[in-house]
């Protein structure tokens, strides 16, 4: 596979590089330049096909054998599954928390991980991930590079701002994951790590390399999960589905595009966001207007820039127009999503987490308008996460997942660390400069 910045302003590279990249030198995203159509592939797949096979048939198609056998690779990388589950008339929910951190982030982090190791063992080469967290993704790389060989992760978070699982969820794993508990705010944690990256000196004694969200190599794997509910569904006779995205920086609903442009039948895709709605009215007025975010319940999806809008408007060749043909915008408040996560509990008893929630009750609306395709809203995180919002809405404590709850008990350690990128300069030199090969 090669790739573009969205700038359109630096060389193109491979799959592997701009992996090791995250961002492109001109500050634009990477995309692939050909997007060729596997639909004969996948035309082949039915619900006898388990995740690892599915997501094998999209890597022979799209990326070749750039991480050897894909079938060997899935299997190792995807330990847990996604789960289609039907809470009401027309509508089916997409689990996507069943891994280690139980949100769908788990996707992308562990395909990320496993590429980026096969890829640094090639190459007898290391890598030091280097990465800011306000508490979500931070947890799931952790869990997605632990044990990982070749590899370690340092994780800035902001001393006393992250929830007490998600601390646990970071500082408890040890060995190649080490966590700094920064005294200042996340905007401190991020400051010292871009600082680093422009760090010249530093960067040659110590390989750092980032693992952020804008990464291709957690967008490409994020679109298996839409051709296996696809193939499910088939399999179960459903003609048309439409799919349903609770969204924040819109990688979701980038990678359910991708998949669309490389031959998935789909009817089309909800953009379905909080108040932090500057897709759905872009969608509405043609007019782009990014800005400050406000906070919600549904908070990771609280982006008033999303980073993968560019990704969409290159797909879309910047036309309104098209991506209006393909994707509607619907945007869901506080307090109707708290009224659908009560009503789901007390009609259906279904639990859904805020985010799930917000695209559950869009996907209500579009069949109200007359859309009866199958509505498939991506379950973006396990409800157990939201304990108070749950409580809140339902009046009920839902189960912490067993895995969480286990994580609760263990002792955790961070290294205390001034706001200050001189001392993570010399954390770093002192930790990784000797042993780099
Ligand atoms: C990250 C996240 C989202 C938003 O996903 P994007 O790809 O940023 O649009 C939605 N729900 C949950 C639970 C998340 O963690």
């Amino acid at each position: 596979m090669r790739l573009r910045s969205t700038n359109n302003n630096s060389p193109e590279v491979s799959f592997a590089e701009a992996l090791f990249q995250g961002l492109a030198p001109d500050g634009g995203l990477y995309m692939p330049i050909a997007l060729p159509n596997i639909f004969d592939r996948l035309e082949k797949l039915d619900g006898g096909n388990d995740f690892p096979a599915v997501a094998a048939q999209i890597i022979e198609g799209v990326l070749g054998d750039e991480l050897g056998n894909a079938l060997d690779f899935t299997r190792q990388t995807f330990p847990f599954a996604p789960a289609l589950v039907r809470v009401s008339e027309g509508i089916q929910v997409l689990e996507l928390w069943h891994g280690p951190s139980s949100a769908f982030k788990d996707y992308g982090a562990s395909f990320l991980a496993a590429a980026m190791e096969r890829l640094l063992q090639d190459r007898n080469q290391r890598a030091i991930i280097l990465t800011a967290t306000s508490g979500d993704t931070g947890s799931a790389v952790a869990q997605a590079f632990y044990g990982r060989e070749n590899i370690d992760v340092v994780i800035l978070f902001p001393e006393g701002r992250v929830s007490p699982l998600q601390e646990k969820q970071l500082t408890t794993l040890g060995g190649n994951i080490h966590a700094l508990q920064v005294k200042g705010a996340f905007d401190d944690c991020q400051r010292m790590v871009k600082e680093a990256f422009m760090d010249k000196q530093l960067c040659q004694q110590v390989p750092l390399t980032s693992a952020n969200s804008i990464n291709i190599g957690r967008l490409v794997p994020q679109s298996f999960y839409y051709v296996y509910a696809w193939a499910q569904l088939r399999a179960a006779g459903v003609s048309e589905c439409s799919f349903v995205v609770p969204s924040g920086n819109f990688g979701n609903l980038t990678a359910g595009v991708l998949a669309w442009k490389w031959g998935l039948p789909v009817k089309g895709f909800v953009a379905a966001t909080n108040v932090n709605d500057v897709v759905p009215e872009y969608l509405k007025t043609a007019q782009y207007n990014p800005r400050e975010s406000v906070a919600t319940y549904s908070n990771a999806m609280d982006v008033g820039t999303p980073s993968n809008f560019d990704r969409l408007q290159a797909i879309f060749g910047g036309s309104c127009e098209e991506m209006k043909n393909m994707i509607a915008g619907e945007v869901v408040t506080d307090e109707q999503t708290l009224q659908t996560m009560q009503r789901y509990y007390q009609e259906h008893k279904v639990f859904l987490d805020p985010h799930t929630a917000v695209g559950v009750l869009a996907a209500e609306r579009r069949r109200a308008s007359g859309d009866k395709s199958e509505m498939i809203v991506l379950g973006t995180a396990h409800p157990g996460k939201f304990l108070e919002v749950v409580k809140e809405a339902t009046g009920v404590l839902p189960d912490l997942p067993e895995r969480l709850a286990a994580v609760l008990e263990k002792k955790g350690h961070a290294d205390p660390i001034f706001p200050d990128v001189a001392d993570l300069r010399a954390y770093l030199l002192e930790k990784f400069a000797g042993q780099v090969i």
